[in-house]
């Protein structure tokens, strides 16, 4: 536990690529440990779902060639 961590599935995070966390959606994600974030791409508006441990690096699927996002 580092005195740096960074709650990333806090809601309104935005991480360096402008994808900004809208709200939990309650999902489990691929990993059961995980649930799915509705994010924002804070460049063209496009929203899309991620697994939580994924928004820190998450690019948006729309303008930024990321992974394609969940359906939500
Ligand atoms: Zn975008």
């Amino acid at each position: 536990m580092g005195s740096q961590s960074v709650v990333t599935t806090a809601i309104g995070f935005k991480n360096r690529k402008g994808q900004v966390v809208v709200r939990n959606t309650g999902h489990r994600g691929v990993d059961l440990s995980q649930y799915i974030y509705q994010l924002a791409c804070g460049k063209c508006g496009h929203n899309y779902g991620a697994n939580g441990s994924d928004i820190y690096e998450r690019k948006c699927p729309a303008c930024q060639d990321g992974e394609p996002g969940f359906v939500l």
